[in-house]
């Protein structure tokens, strides 16, 4: 049976641990590092060893940071009223992307999921209870995906929540925009029902 080099099959194997990136596309990676001038290839492995040492959680809302707090948190120009609680790091960036949410955020690190043996004591929500407790939020809005487990951890954190007399809120879930009801699935259709808004003159 064929196979590469050795060298070359490792980064191969090491690419195809990455999610969403299966054997072809490993393949072609692979290859295009090869061809890289030296330097090139150089920064591209620098900027994974910088990135995998100089980054960590931020100690307040979970964020990738290499500053503590992270630069959210401590922004005076975002309001300490609102709260946005994401599953993961990178949804920040999907928020931050529309420019109209300029408050906090928190990062679960996760959601609760039995399959993955995920429970509450998993979710850890000390860190988040105790700035609730302590901040001036007025509003926390979850914001975990709306996925079953999304969904769960949700419902779970309007039940730790619900005694801090703050407002509680869920994202919208509803018709992608620029869609036609047709290609709409029933579950969508059920939520956009839920949610839908009032409109006004
Ligand atoms: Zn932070």
């Amino acid at each position: 049976m064929f196979e590469f080099a050795e060298p070359l099959n490792r980064l191969i194997e090491e690419l195809r641990r990455i999610p969403g990136i299966g054997a072809k596309t490993a393949q072609r990676i692979a290859f295009h590092i090869l061809g890289l001038p030296a330097e090139e290839g150089d920064r591209l492995a620098e900027a994974i060893r910088d990135a995998k040492r100089s980054v960590f959680y931020c100690s307040r809302c979970n964020n990738i940071t290499h500053v503590d707090p992270c630069a959210l948190c401590v922004d005076p120009s975002r309001g300490d009223d609102v709260l946005c609680v994401v599953e993961e790091p990178f949804n920040i960036a999907s928020i931050e992307r529309t420019g109209v949410y300029h408050g906090r955020y928190h990062v679960l690190l996760g959601a609760l999921s039995p399959l993955k043996g995920r429970g509450p004591d998993e979710l850890r929500l000390g860190k988040l209870v105790k700035r609730i407790e302590a901040g001036a939020f007025k509003e926390i809005i979850i914001a975990t995906n709306p996925t079953v487990e999304g969904e769960a951890t949700a419902l779970y954190l309007v039940r730790v929540l619900k005694d801090f007399g703050v407002r509680i809120t869920r994202l919208a879930v509803g018709l992608p925009v620029g869609s036609d009801l047709d290609f709409a699935d029933q579950v969508t259709i059920k939520k956009a029902l839920e949610g839908r808004t009032e409109l006004k003159d």
